[in-house]
């Protein structure tokens, strides 16, 4: 018989089954449900099946309506928000870095103290300085306590055992899935059984698994697919109906875990519009409430401030589905989001925002931020948290939160636990003054995200628990993964307030690595008699370290991954064509362009045609544009333009050579000083919040740089520098294109001419090779060049690397360059850059990027999918 079912018999005849955890409380309550409706029973009594913490909640009640005389109850929050003010205040104070994990350090150290029934005196003797600061702290708490007849969670076992006598109890109380009992767990039991009552703890049948089997796997990821995979094919031979995961760093683990298994056992879910319920798993644990699309609208949108926000708050805001109109004004929105980024500022106002609005056609919007900023002015700066509370709730609905549609069935799961977590807040007005608006929404942000919020859902086959909260289930298969040396036993983790000796005689939970071993032991012996068939695994690497087997695995037989017969699902993207018939066709072209019609797209045509044709097609045919990233400060563009623009301003004013080398230090760098003023107030008629003393430093740094490579200018023979930015119309290959180049010289010896584009950057003339063509802007300047050309060169202008590089029919003409035949040269450009052209008209629109760097630097990938490819092809390669 399963713990399960055996769990349930006292709960038939009206004892209380009382478990550890909510969790394990409702799959006892699921399998309750399902035995009867597999009975073909239409109603049957609902079991009386709640976790320990409940069950003291329901005789506190009781208690309460059996006019005994009680403290007033604290919950967690209030008791934290106590602790923190004790240590605000104490002399310790400005030593603790973070004071809000202190307070949860404390409180914590508080409950073990009285779960295990500690001495004050004990502790006092081995007392290290850290201890006598948190016994200076729990005096205080104390204290306070007293004199405001509080009673928090920690004491509330103890309190009640004393009125035991006055309740009404039940006949019976089953404890099940309990790993230990704390003493004052204990010690409430031995009251209870006093008064009456029949206490009994239930042990877990014996049972031995029939097959145990252990599989090592290279990584995290390759284990966690193949439990999920054996999963699948367990339920598709219909051999189990109930299968059990587990990972005993879970937690950390969630997403990941998500991720895979919903690829593996839920494919469809990952079809636009699919619906992500029922599914055939449920993973345990819960996210933080805050980490749910709703809940971090709502606190995004509760921290706007009338005048400055952050442009990526404000981006969030107009692309959120939780903000009123968000589906009417979906498109404007996105548009409104995409200028603000393309302005290139760092924030924005609310009264600016509502004028952008308006010029957007995002009327909803504006309305809704004129709502909110005339709730938001009357706001007074400090009131109660029950009152925070209730402005909050009406700051969101001046905005239209939660939305113009329906929401889903998470959505308004994660709906209500906000509304709890709002209620939470307000119960602070218990033991809080009025505090400030930051202040309570920093509270009310820290309690979204302590709150676990796992949205309630039917009973899956397939459980991803963490190993504790297995105990008491029974399964028909189950697979414990991540049995690593680190992971199992884990590492102890004593309490950094108690003396480590008192923790050891006491034997408190984690204080030693012992006690993890004889924990871990006994928990492995209770998990073999959960199922008849086990597979145990432990990955050999995590990230870039090696991982050893957990020694309690070290006698179980090993296997290889094809004993286990998983269950062989192909990735999404290959699901269709293998589950159809099929039939190949190759769509790598786009229509071509009529005779007669010009390309568009300028010098870019070549470039990008060169580095993908699907970037080409992509960007200047079908008009896809990546949204601009925020970058804070100068941007890389900025800085190039800068230096551009800088030394456009220099040479213009010293044009040749000659002018350079006659110059003295002092005239030399006030022109670039004036050279650099210019460039600056050209960068900042773009960027206006471009702030004062980053204006400053950039200043100097140019002003270093440009004098640096003005000493290379110097080593180079005569010249005369005669065009500066200049741009031209070209035609090449039916396409019509802009042209600029940074700088042109003309040689005092010979009359032709270098042609110079700036980089800051590193760059490479390997980029100039018809067989790797990735920057064919000069090669394209130079064949369509109207005067003989000595030569091509970059002119890197970067900190700390300050050189030329290029082509020349001489090296002499400037330090760094190579000799080359130029006029060959041109010619196999021109050939290249005719096909290039020719392939864009003709509309050849190929995934077949240049290199790793062309995609690196490339933003079309989520419309050509090459990434989605290359796994799927590493998964059939692996197959
Ligand atoms: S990401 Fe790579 S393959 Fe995709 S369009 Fe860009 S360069 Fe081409």
């Amino acid at each position: 018989m399963s713990l399960a079912a055996h769990a349930l018999e006292p709960a038939a005849v009206g004892a209380i089954v009382v478990t550890p955890s909510p969790r394990l409380a409702r799959l006892l309550k699921q399998d309750r449900a399902l035995e009867n409706l597999r009975a073909g029973n239409q109603v049957w009594p609902t079991p009386h099946i709640l976790p320990w913490e409940a069950w003291l909640e329901e005789l506190w009640e009781q208690a309460l309506y059996a006019g005994l005389p009680l403290p007033a109850r604290l919950d967690a929050d209030q008791e934290l928000w106590i602790w923190e003010r004790i240590l605000a205040t104490a002399p310790e104070a400005a030593e603790l870095l973070d004071l809000p994990a202190a307070a949860e350090a404390a409180q914590h150290c508080w409950a073990l103290i009285h779960a295990w029934q500690l001495d004050r005196r004990e502790i006092e003797a081995a007392a290290s300085e850290d201890t006598r600061a948190f016994l200076g702290w729990a005096c205080e708490f104390e204290h306070l306590s007293e004199l405001q007849a509080w009673l928090e969670p920690a004491r509330r076992a103890d309190h009640l055992a004393t009125r035991l006598g006055k309740l009404p109890l039940p006949p019976a109380v089953e404890l099940a899935g309990f790993q230990e009992l704390t003493p004052q767990q204990r010690a409430f039991l031995a009251a209870l059984e006093q008064r009456g009552a029949r206490v009994h703890v239930q042990e877990e049948p014996a049972l031995t698994p029939r097959q145990l089997v252990r599989v090592r796997f290279a990584d995290r990821p390759a284990e966690i697919e193949a439990a999920a995979r054996w999963a699948r094919s367990l339920l598709e031979r219909g051999e189990a109906n109930k299968v059990g995961v587990l990972l005993p760093d879970l937690e950390r683990l969630a997403r990941q875990v998500d991720r895979i298994f919903t690829r593996v056992l839920e494919p469809s879910a990952m079809l636009p519009g699919a619906t992500t319920e029922p599914r055939c798993f449920n993973i345990s644990a819960a996210p933080s409430l805050d980490a749910q699309p709703l809940v971090h609208a709502a606190l995004l949108a509760l921290e706007l401030d009338r005048a400055r926000n952050p442009l990526r708050r404000i981006c969030s805001l107009l692309h959120s589905s939780f903000l009123g109109a968000a589906e009417t004004e979906r498109g404007a929105r996105a548009v409104l989001a995409r200028s603000l980024r393309e302005r290139g500022i760092t924030e924005i106002s609310i009264p600016a925002l509502r004028r952008t609005c308006q010029q957007h056609g995002c009327p909803e919007m504006e309305r809704a931020l004129a709502r909110w900023t005339a709730y938001d002015e009357a706001l007074p700066g400090r009131q109660r948290p029950s009152t925070w509370a209730r402005d909050f709730s009406r700051l969101l609905e001046a905005l239209g939160w939660p939305g113009e549609r329906s929401l889903s069935s998470q959505e308004r799961q994660a709906w209500l636990a906000w509304n709890d977590v709002l209620d939470r807040l307000a119960r602070l007005d218990a033991v809080s003054e009025p505090m400030k608006r930051s202040e309570a929404l920093a509270w009310l942000k820290r309690l979204a995200s302590r709150k676990r919020h796992q949205p309630e859902s039917e009973l899956a086959p397939v459980q991803v628990l963490s190993v504790n909260e297995a105990l008491g289930l029974h399964f028909d298969a189950l697979w414990v993964a991540g049995l690593d040396e680190e992971s199992w036993p884990p590492a102890p983790r004593p309490d950094p307030f108690l003396p480590l000796a008192l923790q050891r005689r006491h034997r408190l939970p984690h204080c030693s690595a012992e006690r993890e071993r004889e924990v871990a032991q006994r928990l492995w012996q209770r998990l073999l008699a959960s199922a008849p068939y086990v597979v145990t695994s432990w990955p050999e690497q995590d990230e870039d370290r090696e991982l050893g087997l957990s020694p309690l695995l070290r006698n179980v037989p090993e296997v290889t991954q094809a004993d286990l017969g998983l269950s062989a699902v192909p990735s999404y993207a290959w699901m269709p064509p293998a589950s159809a018939q099929t039939e190949e066709v190759k769509d790598e072209r786009g229509p071509a362009l009529e005779p007669g019609v010009v390309a568009s797209g300028g010098s870019r045509v070549f470039q990008l045609q060169a580095l993908c044709p699907f970037r080409a097609f992509a960007e200047l045919r079908l008009g896809a544009a990546a949204v601009r990233l925020f970058e804070p400060g100068l941007s890389r563009i900025d800085r190039g333009e800068a230096v551009h623009a800088a030394l456009e301003a220099f040479w213009r004013c010293v044009a040749s050579h000659e002018q350079l080398c006659a110059r003295g230090a002092e005239e030399l760098r006030s022109l670039l000083v004036e050279a650099i003023e210019k460039a600056l107030a050209r960068v900042r008629a773009r960027r206006d919040d471009l702030p004062p003393r980053l204006a400053e430093l950039e200043r100097c740094r140019l002003l270093r740089l440009l004098e640096k490579w003005l000493e290379i200018e110097k080593q180079r023979p005569p010249f005369r520098v005669i065009e500066c930015e200049q741009r031209r119309q070209i035609e090449l290959a039916g396409v019509r294109a802009e042209v600029r180049a940074d700088r042109i010289d003309r040689l005092e010896e010979d009359g032709r001419e270098l042609i110079i584009d700036y980089k800051t950057g590193t760059c490479e003339t390997g980029a100039w090779k018809p067989e790797h063509f990735a920057d064919p802007q000069l090669p394209l300047y130079a064949v369509t060049h109207n005067q003989p050309v000595a030569g091509l060169a970059f002119a890197q202008i970067k900190t700390g690397d300050l050189c030329f590089k290029g082509l020349a029919h001489s090296p002499h003409l400037a330090p760094g360059l190579r000799p080359a035949d130029i006029p060959a040269q041109l010619q196999r450009w021109r050939e290249k850059l005719e096909e290039l052209g020719t392939r864009f008209r003709e509309g050849h629109a190929q995934v077949d990027p240049l290199d790793d760097d062309a995609c690196r630097r490339c933003r079309m990938w989520p419309l050509c999918r090459v990434h989605e490819a290359a796994p799927a092809v590493q998964e059939n390669e692996g197959e």
